[in-house]
């Protein structure tokens, strides 16, 4: 079936200057505040009927479905500021159950209703930037009517902004200027762009992580660590640093990967202090991702970090797949080449200055390690169920000295991507 609107593809329009984009995306917010978007409209004379809507996926990835008495013919573009999808129909009843449009995931809120006459729109909106992976309308083969699939994949702000700029060039709003020096480079100009690192204090929140026989909370030494790295690391030139939380907060594990990945991280660090289930075992380990785990014990901890979405109620039946998908399909042989890398090289930084476990660069199937693209490592500082562990976590000294290997393995493993790419 055929549709009028954009399709996102992969970014081939070089990009409108930002202030044409910016009073566009303003003009037709504009727009849009002054036609509100009222709730159902219930009138006589609407031919198309909305009749179910469903909405799947997490924070990495979102398909919706909704369900057409007959043929629809829809319209769409992005806004942004927040990051929107809106599609334009035909005058549409909305008859869908108020429980179906729950936010859910990359869906931060679904808004729909009567534009105008002869006008019916629909708002997807998200937490943060997305790409239109894929836009359909289907013939049901169940059932009569058709149905429109939208498939919406987190991304950075760069593709974002690609398919905005995109949109305004084939809808010729604006002349489309042929130019690569846009702010924030693409791909090809990465070399004036600062090395971005995303830390990642383990657990928040209602799922406090491990607990020491002190009471020291995992969540809270997580923190501490990532703020203090951060502070030690913006004392350097070129680099460009996010936190996934800087407080006390809960996320799921797919919300870190999107942030990662929103921020086209070049590198990923979860850090994490667990609990062993022998309190004798003591030290720090340095985990990358994979499907064949290295030991019996690194498969256990992966295991147990990927239930922290389950401790805060946080549905996780239908992403069981996912892991295993990601983990066959997605993850890049090149990204698990770097993310390799740079746990070994952190693991020879870290032994300089505090202990580590027997074989210190283990493997397992970790889904907060799942970004295809950014190199991502998982980072346990010590064993809370471990006394003298403990004790060290608590230490703002040991903890400075262990910052000061992670620092210098940074400073390595960023210097030699950014020579030789072996
Ligand atoms: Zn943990």
């Amino acid at each position: 079936m055929s549709m009028t609107g954009h399709r996102s593809s992969t970014p081939t329009v070089s990009g409108a200057p930002r202030d044409v984009l910016r009073r566009l995306v303003l003009v037709v917010a504009a727009m849009l505040t002054l036609a509100a978007v009222p709730a159902a409209s219930a009138e006589g004379g609407s031919q198309l009927v909305a009749q179910e809507l469903r909405i799947a996926g997490d924070a990495t990835r979102a398909r919706l479905l909704l369900r057409f008495d007959s043929e629809p013919t829809p319209r769409w573009f992005l806004l942004r500021n927040p990051h929107r999808l809106v599609i334009d129909l035909p005058e549409t009843e909305f008859d869908i159950e108020s429980d179906q449009v729950q936010p859910r995931g990359l869906v931060s809120r679904f808004q729909h209703g009567r534009l105008g006459p002869g006008t019916s729109r629909i708002i997807i909106s998200s937490e943060g930037p997305f790409t239109v992976d894929h836009i359909e309308v289907m013939e049901n083969s169940d059932s009569p009517g058709h149905r429109l699939v939208v498939d919406l994949l987190a991304s950075s702000d760069r593709e974002f902004e690609e398919a905005l700029a995109e949109q305004i060039a084939t809808t010729g709003s604006t002349q489309s200027t042929p130019k690569t020096d846009r702010l924030g480079g693409g791909a090809v100009d990465r070399e004036g762009r600062p090395f971005v690192i995303v830390l990642d204090p383990g657990h928040g929140g209602i799922d406090s992580g491990a607990a020491g026989t002190k009471g020291t909370q995992e969540k809270m030494i997580t923190l501490a660590f990532a703020l203090e790295l951060r502070a030690a690391l913006q004392q350097l030139d070129g680099y460009q640093i996010f936190l996934t939380r800087d407080r006390d907060l809960f996320l799921t594990l797919d919300e870190r990967v999107r942030i990662a990945r929103q921020h086209e991280a070049d590198l990923f660090i979860s850090i994490h202090a667990d609990s062993y289930r022998q309190s004798g075992v003591r030290g720090a380990t340095v985990y990358t991702i994979s499907d064949r785990p290295s030991d019996a014990e690194s498969a256990a901890t992966a295991i147990r970090e990927n239930l922290s979405d389950a401790i805060a109620g946080i549905e996780v039946a239908e992403s069981k797949d996912d892991v295993a998908d990601i983990l066959v399909d997605l993850v890049r042989r090149e990204t698990q080449r770097f993310s390799m890398r740079f746990a070994r090289t952190l693991v020879g930084k870290l032994s300089q200055q505090i202990d580590l476990i027997n074989n210190p660069h283990r493997f397992a199937g970790f889904k907060v390690l799942r970004a295809p693209d950014v190199p991502s490592v998982l980072l346990e500082l010590g064993y809370l169920s471990n006394p003298q562990d403990e004790e060290q976590l608590r230490d703002a000294e040991w903890r400075a000295g262990a910052i000061d290997s992670v620092l210098t393995a940074i400073k390595a493993f960023s210097q030699g991507r950014n020579g030789s790419d072996g």
